[in-house]
């Protein structure tokens, strides 16, 4: 797949050289029972890859990727390794972990650099499944049952299939085209995408109940909340900031100083964006202390790295626009209470305590909201996600869910979408007992 570093947000890590690629595999232990393969939520088969990339078979490398994890090339470069594969490596102690994400992805830039078919055709069951939503979950989930022979019909509200991986994951993580190239891989699957349509709007979930013999819903979440406080208006939403950086970067406003609320992955997606793209001073406002932030450590130190700010216990309470001009984001501190229904001591604001940051651009990212659809659909909820069992079938027999809809533990990965799509896939085949 090429590479290209020759814009800010192109992908940050160059690909393994195949002299990399073997220096580095031929430093697995090819343990029995591999730690790694355990934290992979697909449990990829790591030491029998990263054996075969020893060996010089590629092929046979992607292949065993491929079938635990379809999007094995999206979650080669944005699988919170240092938490999952890596962080298991038993090398870690000791050593520096086997970079298990490169090697996949090199196994991967194989396939989609070289346009290698790794699957053949297969016999036609004659059942019919409709996917809707078009993310890591109904990607896997429709790519495994056209790999079994069925006819799957995916159905996707954007021009673009591919979710949060297409629009979402900044580039300097995922370009584009690697989704891109996947989804033309499931499509080559036999998978049938059509775009523009979408379910509660074009299509209702009873008319696919009635046409096909069962349905996978995996549509994600829902917008960012509202702040609720004066000059909201004036507030850039975090994805739509992301999603123009990947798809026209170019026509961008990126303030000269920016605030970015919030304090999980979008917000340092968001904060490394208009760093990137040359703002002079980029600061993370957060309500609570370090301690709470839900980004991972690493991502902390990169954004740090970055020469990104951060202003802790301090709640937005105003945008500051004169004649529609943004010029400060005032702030109440906060201090930390008890523990609150989040399990985090709650942030309680210091009275008198206002202070403004004088900035030009305010970007909000502080998380989606619970999947709309959800009680639009009239399925049985669990906190506002949709409710599945074991199988991965929600309170409408033969209809089933995965990905962020519904998990309403509100922690959400790539890797655990798939994992979804893939499992459900294989519910769905043994109701239809084929
Ligand atoms: C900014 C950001 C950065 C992230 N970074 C990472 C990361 O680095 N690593 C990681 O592992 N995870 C990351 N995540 C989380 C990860 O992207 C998600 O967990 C994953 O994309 C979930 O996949 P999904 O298929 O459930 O949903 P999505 O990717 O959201 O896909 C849902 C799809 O359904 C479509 N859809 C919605 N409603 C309808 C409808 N009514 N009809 C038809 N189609 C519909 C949407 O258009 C979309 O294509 C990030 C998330 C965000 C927001
Ligand atoms: S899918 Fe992700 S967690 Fe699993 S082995 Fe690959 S990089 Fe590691």
């Amino acid at each position: 797949m090429p590479h290209s570093q020759d814009t800010p947000l192109a992908e940050l890590l160059p690909p393994l050289s195949e002299h990399e690629a073997l220096v580095e595999a031929n430093r697995c232990l090819f343990c029995y029972d591999a730690p790694c393969t355990h934290a992979c939520p697909t449990h990829i088969d790591v030491p029998r890859f990263i054996k075969k990339i020893s060996t010089g078979n590629t092929l046979g490398s992607a292949r065993t990727i491929l079938e635990a994890n379809l999007l094995g090339a999206t979650c080669a470069r944005v699988c919170p390794v240092e938490e999952l594969c890596e962080g298991a490596c038993v090398l870690g102690a000791e050593h520096k972990p086997i970079t298990i994400g490169r090697l996949q992805r090199y196994s991967m830039d194989f396939v989609y650099g070289g346009d290698v078919q790794v699957f053949g055709p297969v016999r036609a069951t004659g059942k019919k499944v409709a996917v809707v939503g078009a993310g890591a979950a109904g990607l896997a989930c429709a790519g495994e049952l056209a790999r079994r022979g069925h006819a799957v019909v995916l159905f996707e509200k954007r021009e673009l299939a591919g979710g949060l991986s297409t629009y979402g994951i900044i580039g300097l993580r995922e370009p584009v085209a690697v989704a891109q190239a996947e989804i033309e891989m499931i499509r080559r699957l036999g998978v049938e995408i059509r775009n523009g349509v979408e379910l509660c709007r074009d299509v209702a979930l009873a008319d696919l109940q009635a046409q096909f013999d069962a349905v996978f819903i995996s549509v994600g979440l829902g917008g960012a909340p509202a702040l609720g406080i004066p000059g909201e208006e004036h507030i850039v939403d975090g994805l739509e900031y992301i999603e123009q950086s990947k798809m026209d970067a170019g026509m961008l406003r990126v303030g000269r100083r920016a605030a970015v609320i919030g304090a999980g992955n979008t917000a340092i997606d968001c904060a490394t964006v208009a760093k990137r793209l040359g703002a002079e001073e980029v600061t993370i406002v957060y309500r609570r202390s370090e301690s709470e932030v839900s980004a991972y450590r690493h991502e902390m130190e990169f954004v740090r790295k970055e020469g990104v700010d951060f202003c802790f216990l301090a709640q937005p309470v105003k945008v500051h626009a004169p004649e529609d001009r943004v010029t400060a984001l005032e702030c109440l501190r906060m201090s930390l209470g008890a523990v609150d229904t989040s399990g985090r001591p709650a942030p309680v604001a210091v009275a008198g305590s206002e202070f403004v940051l004088a900035v030009d651009q305010v970007i909000k990212a502080i998380g989606q909201q619970k999947p709309p659809l959800a009680q639009a659909l009239g399925l049985k909820t669990q906190r506002g996600y949709i409710d599945v069992n074991a199988e991965f079938e929600t309170s409408a027999r033969n209809v089933f869910a995965g990905g962020d809809c519904i998990r309403a533990s509100g922690v959400c990965s790539t890797v655990m979408a798939v994992q979804d799509g893939k499992l459900a896939a294989r519910a769905i085949e043994k109701r239809l007992g084929s």
